[in-house]
């Protein structure tokens, strides 16, 4: 199939919504990560999506809306702290997990009774939703690999396997969105992103961080979002997260061999192997923003292992660790 080029200017926005209104699927930029979108209420459409990006059935979608008055469409027994949620942080990159309404087919949800809903606050995904329906859209990329931050990215994995590309930016924010479902009580955090967790307690004081956020799902355990049970975001190349300071991180990459570094932009000057700044280590949004660039350009340095320097965990930096640690399919090295 050919993989039409779209502007993201007002024709390209209405060829957007035509080609989703007609079944097909199509990737659009979101301050997050670019998405890959169908109807929500197409099942064959959503088929379509699991198909192109190679994804496990069991693994549910977002759905996207662009106005509050829809989210009774797709959500039922929907808790007034969401409204005070939705008030608080959408547009932007909360997705919140509610019971499933029966115009959102079961496989939108890989079927659970639930439903995933977020409203974005980049200008084109809004005003394409505007002009078509809900959609559901998981991450633009092949399953696995890196989510992608640029529209390059999503044409080098998804070329010729979708109906059109939305050419945008790069992504604001970098990461996927915050992930908290409403359904449990206390509410629990089951993805971490640039909502952070000191954000939600404004609205949620008792919300619980899913185990799953930072340790590895053991075999045979239920998680309760199941994109977390997957090796993740991951190059090629063997990659590891490193957790130390500067001094030891520097002394541990320069005695490899045949190994490259993701490092902080302060460490640069210091490496002596082949290496990629993803921003420096007091900077959460920009580590979150440069995370699955430099994951994804890893590969072209052609070593045989990558060796990330894990960022802190506040704010933002509980994202990134997040994906990093699946990146590393949870090989830590503390030093
Ligand atoms: P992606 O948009 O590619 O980041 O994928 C969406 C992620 O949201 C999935 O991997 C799930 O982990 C999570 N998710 C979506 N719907 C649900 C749901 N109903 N229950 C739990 N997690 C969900
Ligand atoms: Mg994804």
């Amino acid at each position: 199939m050919l993989t039409k080029r779209l502007k993201a200017d007002k024709e390209g926005i209405e060829q957007a919504a035509k080609i989703l209104k007609n079944g097909g699927i199509v990737a659009i930029p979101t301050e997050t990560v670019y998405g890959l979108a169908a109807s929500a209420y197409d099942e064959n459409a959503v088929t379509k999506v699991f198909g192109a990006k190679g994804r496990p059935q069991d693994n549910p979608l977002i759905v996207h809306i662009a106005d509050i008055e829809d989210l009774k469409a797709v959500a039922k027994d929907i808790p007034n702290s969401a409204y005070k949620a939705a008030e608080r942080f959408w547009p932007g990159p909360l997705t919140m997990i509610f019971k499933r309404t029966d115009k959102i087919p079961a496989s939108v949800s890989a079927g659970l009774d639930t439903v995933a809903v977020r409203m974005p606050s980049d200008k084109t995904a809004r005003e394409i939703i505007k002009q078509s329906l809900p959609l559901a859209a998981p991450s633009a990329n092949t399953s696995g690999k890196p989510s992608p931050t640029k529209a390059k990215y999503v044409i080098e994995d998804l070329d010729g396997k979708i109906d059109a590309v939305v050419m945008s930016g790069d992504c604001a924010v970098g990461v996927e969105s915050t992930v908290i479902t409403l359904v449990t009580n206390p509410p629990r955090l089951l993805r971490p992103g640039a909502v952070t967790v000191e954000e939600l307690k404004e609205i949620f004081p008792d919300i619980a961080v899913d185990s799953a956020v930072l340790a590895e799902p053991k075999k045979g355990e239920r998680v309760s979002s199941p994109g977390m049970k997957y090796k993740h975001y991951a190059p090629k190349t063997e990659t590891y997260l490193v957790e130390g300071n500067t001094e030891q991180f520097v002394q541990f990459v320069n005695s490899k061999e045949n190994a490259a570094a993701v490092c902080f932009s302060e460490e640069e000057g210091k490496i002596t192997v082949p290496k990629l700044c993803y921003g420096t280590a007091d900077d959460e949004a920009t580590l979150a923003h440069s995370v699955f660039s430099v994951l994804r350009r890893a590969d072209d340095l052609k070593v045989n292992a990558i060796y990330v320097h894990a960022p802190s965990k506040n704010g933002v930096g509980l994202a990134v660790y997040n994906r990093l640690i699946r990146a590393a399919a949870f090989r830590v090295i503390k030093l």
